[in-house]
């Protein structure tokens, strides 16, 4: 399915569609168990939210990656989505990603890209940096915190050795906010990975946000965790201050999981809202 591209601060954003699919089952977990936390509020989801859900109950994600088009400024590509059939991703999310396709189809060919932005450094989102150990954007500096980076080389592992290592004359690793072009900035948000990092466009009309919100149940309420998260305390404090400062100046998110990739922020879910619920 294709997206149309919305205008912000005088800058495109161009959803690109990668995949969707369901969690495999090295990661899948009951939903309650996945999201600590969420259990009241499944009722009125499967309501509201019936797209997120496979015929088994099963949580369905989408994986976005956004392209921003900064006039007279650079290209840049806000994480690479899942990549080829053998990337890290392969274990557990439905490979291959089709980024290539949707940016053929966007007009954009790899050489245009001048700036990668990785959110993190997980493989649903570096997957598509490198294909057969070669970078994919062979013009871009990719962009990504130090912290990250450390993270990663304690825990080893498929991305850093397949993805990391072979960019390393592309990577500049950075230490909190970065100023990519007027109104648009690259800040720190921490928890879901110890490097995380957001582009923020504008005065918070619109935040590229990458695994700080993965699924609608943590727009319903952002305390809500993820079992994957490094540090889920810290990922719901970063979720709820982020969201509080999007609905405040009636921001939109844009985040790779959610259902659609432009979502204005709900306001959150009272309990009683939820007992609308039921079964
Ligand atoms: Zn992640
Ligand atoms: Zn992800």
């Amino acid at each position: 399915m294709t997206w149309d591209s919305r205008t912000v601060s005088g800058i495109e954003v161009v959803p690109l569609c990668d995949a969707v699919g369901p969690m495999g089952a090295t990661l899948r977990r009951p939903l309650e168990e996945t999201f600590p936390g969420s259990g009241p509020l499944w009722g009125r989801l499967r309501r509201e939210f019936p797209e997120v859900f496979g015929p088994d109950g099963e949580w369905i994600l989408r994986f976005h990656c956004f392209v921003l088009r900064v006039p007279h400024g650079p290209t840049i590509l806000v994480d690479t989505g899942l990549g080829p059939e053998d990337s890290p991703a392969a274990s557990w999310a439905p490979v291959p990603g089709a980024l290539p396709t949707a940016m053929a189809d966007a007009g954009l060919a790899p050489e245009d890209v001048d700036v990668v932005v990785l959110t993190h450094l997980h493989s649903d989102h570096a997957g598509g940096a490198v294909v057969k150990g070669e970078p994919v954007f062979p013009n871009a500096r990719h962009l990504v915190q130090r912290a990250e980076l450390d993270w990663l080389e304690k825990g080893g592992g498929a991305v850093l050795d397949d993805i990391v290592r072979p960019l390393a004359p592309l990577l500049d690793a950075i230490t909190g906010e970065s100023r990519l072009a007027p109104g648009l900035t690259v800040v720190p948000t921490p928890g879901h990975t110890p490097g995380h990092q957001s582009v923020v466009l504008g005065d918070m009309e619109l935040v590229v946000a990458g695994d700080v919100v993965l699924h609608p149940v943590q727009l319903a309420d952002p305390s809500v965790t993820y079992v994957y998260d490094d540090d889920a305390g810290t990922a719901a404090s970063t979720r709820a201050a982020l969201l509080d400062r999007l609905r405040d100046r009636g921001g939109v998110l844009a985040a790779p999981h959610l259902p659609t990739p432009f979502m204005p922020v709900p306001e959150e879910w009272t309990s009683g809202d939820t007992n609308l619920g039921g079964v």
